[in-house]
């Protein structure tokens, strides 16, 4: 009796075990591999290929750093014996889910601490706020604590000056190399600034570089993982190909901002606002990831630098990294479309609409109202915590009237406006999966409620989406100008009574989410660099 007990106790934990694993290995499938590399990687010289190799090694070493950061420990992944959590472990960096809200998925690990390694995992906000000195809110320090128990600051180049020292001699190296004089430039005071953590310089030295076929982003640049303050940066590194052609076809379009802006469908007076045009939209070939921008969700542009001081003094540059984009469309979006359109209008999904659509959501960012017509200050100071999220939700939009306008002036070549919108609406329900946690996830599903209420799209007999493109231009003008009229009245209580009321997912959609997953399209991809 003894035994059987024992024995049916056993399974329990065996079947507990392997449910385990099955889920973890579930969550890996949520991520398609993607190999990386590029027919760009051809047509380069032997010496960009000695610099490529170099900017590949310090990016090894971001991802070391990245891991310390984040989590603490570079070899965890190491430390593991399950497959499938070794999987989960290298693309979240951690035993936290970053699709997840950060759920722990390694048995024995409680919540992530919000600081990460960014301080110390004990530290509560009114410690941090408490504590005096005024390096504490500087992106490029760490929090520590001394043999006392007291805080204390230590700079990056400090705390991590091992790891740094190895970076700062592959990229002294290329820089040696290297035939262009803007990449030179670049390499040697991103050194300097990784040996200072002062990246102004080397900033003004990466939006001077223009002609360059092979460019690198890497160092602390985002500050989005540490959910205590958001005020710590993260390592990170891109490596990426110059399109020549596609960037050339972009060029255009960056001088049309000024006319683009007049055609906004709102009130006069919130579009005086003249964008500048000397901000810089280039499309790539993204060949590496690594450290924060490889964890968990991947980007599919970049925008940068954050510092406003380079802002002001020379814009920015927008990064659309053209192959990533590509392979999310493939491996998710089309899937998602052919999951929920109906048969007839499935021909409307294009990966060229995505491609236009992901660009003018950037380009938008830097269009409509920058300062409200009522003497509430900057759109940004009088939105407050509902900025992001509208912002978003403009970019998006706005992005996809500029297509359909662009489209209709013969400016974009190859695609419908059915095509954008399409592939518009297909890349909302991709998005709106993220989950509510986000900015970016609480736009899309402001966006996807208006066009649904407005009527831009139905179900048919068979429960598949019908889009009716008439309805959907006017849905689209009529998104945009509640948007921007509420930006430029800087309308801070209708923008929190209504995201509350519309950032939401029906119980239809929830449906349609629930489909999506069991049919197993990927949420997101991961990369097997094979160059
Ligand atoms: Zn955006």
């Amino acid at each position: 009796m003894k035994k059987a007990l024992f024995l049916i106790a056993m399974g329990a934990i065996l079947t507990g075990c392997q449910e385990q694993r099955a889920d973890i290995q579930k969550k890996v499938d949520e991520y398609a591999v993607v190999k990386v590399s590029s027919p760009l990687m051809d047509k380069l010289s032997d010496k960009d290929k000695q610099v490529l190799n170099l900017f590949r090694q310090a990016g090894q070493i971001i991802d070391e750093l990245f891991w310390e950061q984040t989590f603490g420990n570079p070899d965890f992944t190491s430390s593991l014996k399950d497959g499938a959590e070794k999987m989960y472990a290298g693309i979240n960096y951690g035993p936290w889910d970053r699709l997840d809200d950060n759920r722990p998925f390694i048995e024995g690990f409680g919540e992530k601490p919000l600081g990460a390694n960014y301080y110390p995992a004990d530290i509560t906000a009114e410690e941090f706020a408490a504590f005096s000195d005024p390096d504490k809110n500087s992106p490029y320090t760490v929090l520590r604590r001394d043999e006392e128990g007291n805080l204390k600051c230590i700079w990056y180049r400090d705390e991590y000056k091992d790891k740094l020292d190895r970076i700062c001699l592959y990229l002294e190296e290329a820089a040696a190399i290297t035939d262009n004089e803007g990449l030179r430039n670049y390499l040697l005071k991103r050194v300097e600034a990784f040996r200072t953590d002062d990246y102004f310089e080397s900033d003004l030295a990466w939006m001077d570089m223009k002609d360059s076929k092979i460019d690198i982003v890497i160092g602390p640049v985002e500050s989005y993982d540490d959910k205590l303050n958001e005020l710590k940066t993260s390592y990170e590194c891109f490596i990426l190909l110059k399109d020549e052609e596609r960037s050339a076809e972009l060029a255009k379009y960056v001088s049309m901002l000024p006319d683009l802006q007049k055609m906004l469908p709102c009130k006069p007076e919130y579009k005086t606002f003249v964008p500048g045009t000397s901000s810089d939209l280039n499309v790539y070939d993204a060949i590496y990831y690594s450290g924060d921008c490889n964890a968990g969700s991947k980007t599919i542009a970049i925008n940068l630098p954050n510092d406003d001081r380079v802002h002001a003094l020379k814009g920015t540059r927008r990064l659309q990294l053209h192959n990533s984009m590509m392979d999310k469309f493939g491996k998710i979006l089309l899937p998602i479309g052919r999951a929920l359109i109906e048969d007839e209008q499935q021909k409307h999904l294009r990966s060229e609409a995505f491609f236009w659509n992901v660009t003018f959501h950037e380009v938008a960012h830097g269009l409509g109202v920058k300062q409200t017509v009522n003497g509430l200050g900057s759109v940004d100071e009088a939105m407050g915590d509902e900025k992001t999220t509208w912002e978003e939700a403009k970019a998006d939009i706005l992005g996809l009237f500029m297509v359909c306008e662009l489209i209709d002036m013969e400016e974009i070549p190859l695609i419908s406006k059915e095509d954008a919108i399409t592939t518009y609406i297909a890349g909302l329900v991709r998005s709106v999966r993220f989950g509510s946690a986000s900015s970016h996830g609480k736009a899309n599903m402001m966006c996807y409620n208006f066009m649904r209420e407005y009527g831009a799209f139905t179900r048919n007999r068979d429960g598949f989406y019908h889009i009716d493109y008439d309805k959907a231009l006017e849905a689209i003008d009529a998104w945009a100008d509640l948007i921007l009229t509420t930006q430029a009245t800087g309308n801070y209580m209708f923008a929190k009574e209504y995201s509350a009321n519309h950032a939401k997912v029906s119980e239809a959609l929830s449906a349609d989410i629930a489909h999506i997953n069991n049919l197993g399209i990927p949420r997101d991809i991961t990369f097997e660099f094979v160059w």
